[in-house]
């Protein structure tokens, strides 16, 4: 009796043994699956297949634009802008030359014309313009000895850059063709000196001009700004503090010519002998009239060209030591 008790008990426990193991085991076979984690994970799925969704939306959206006739055209159906710079050699020059070349390095489709009013091209310039990334002309032109300002001269007394300008518009007309795609005659001309202020919407406000387009100029003329007047989209005069009675009485950063202008009036060029004040004048009036000028920014309202000017270094302490044969080193160029 006693001893099938024994038996049945030994049996229960065997049976209660193999089925904790049988447990246990299922629970190490489950460990080791992946678990199904749709239920938690339910957000995160849902964010990756939104953003798939978008993605492939963009990725549509990319080619359709890339295969568009307009991303068609060659890059080049921009008009150039052709800048002419006069520059002249002085403590500021690189420091001017740099600031403007990198502006000009944002502006698309632009090929700069730098003149420098010297005898030779200079080695400053010339490393200058082959470092600078841009698509370039180094020409000079020095200013004839009678035009030419001297030291203490006021700085209205001649016109600065006509020469150079003048040799930047012979280039257009004459050699630009040798340049790779010069043939073209779609072009925008602007006179920027290197030392002015430049907003990169001044060169797309220029970029549609059809003969010549106008804008206000900041800090010129002893005023605040000078500017065409508008009226229903024409100019119809011009607020300026001084002889607003001259032809076009528009500062030389104020306008830009089309090339095409200005090779169907091949003659058309600066006038180093116009009264003082006139030489805007004495190339616009070959060109356009008053009813003619393109008004940009925004009606002429808004200011993108600033006739700044760099204050002139003063010396007195590198000349106190190179008295002493201490002054700066020459071989730095500065
Ligand atoms: N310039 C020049 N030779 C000179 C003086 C000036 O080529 O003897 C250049 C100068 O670098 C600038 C432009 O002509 O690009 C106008 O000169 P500046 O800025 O001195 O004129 P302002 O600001 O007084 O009108
Ligand atoms: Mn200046």
């Amino acid at each position: 009796m006693a001893q099938r008790m024994r038996l049945k008990l030994r049996t229960v426990f065997v049976l209660y043994f193999l089925v904790s193991l049988l447990g246990l085991v299922y629970a190490l076979m489950q460990l080791g699956q992946r678990c199904d984690c749709t239920e938690h994970d339910l957000p995160y799925e849902r964010t990756i297949s939104r953003l798939r969704g978008e993605l492939h939306k963009l990725q549509e959206d990319i080619h359709k634009i890339e295969s568009s006739p307009q991303a068609q055209k060659p890059k080049s159906s921009l008009p150039t802008i052709y800048v002419i710079t006069p520059t002249y050699a002085r403590l500021v020059q690189k420091a001017e030359l740099t600031r403007l070349s990198q502006s000009l390095l944002h502006v698309p489709a632009l090929h700069w014309i730098l003149v420098e009013d010297a005898a030779q091209k200079t080695t400053l310039v010339s490393n200058l313009l082959r470092n600078s990334g841009l698509s370039y002309t180094h020409l000079h032109m020095p200013t004839a000895p009678q035009r030419k300002l001297h030291e203490g001269d006021p700085n209205w007394l001649k016109p600065r850059g006509v020469e150079q300008r003048n040799e930047g518009l012979r280039w257009l007309r004459e050699d630009r063709r040798a340049l790779p795609g010069g043939v073209s005659e779609q072009g925008v001309v602007y006179f920027a000196d290197d030392d002015n202020t430049y907003s990169l919407q001044l060169f797309q406000e220029m970029r549609s001009t059809q003969k010549v387009s106008v804008w206000p100029v900041g800090l010129v003329g002893a005023m605040k700004y000078e500017s065409p007047t508008v009226k229903a989209g024409k100019v119809v005069g011009f607020h300026t503090g001084w002889r607003p009675s001259r032809p076009f009485p528009i500062d030389m950063a104020g306008f830009a010519v089309s090339l095409r202008l200005l090779l169907t009036h091949p003659d058309t060029c600066f006038d180093g002998d116009a009264p003082q004040g006139f030489l805007e004048s004495s190339l616009l009036q070959g060109l356009v009239t008053m009813d003619e000028l393109e008004p940009r920014a925004d009606n002429c309202t808004k200011v993108l060209v600033w006739h700044t000017r760099t204050e002139k270094p003063k010396l007195k302490r590198e000349e106190a030591l190179q008295a002493q044969g201490l002054g700066s080193d020459p071989a730095v160029e500065v």
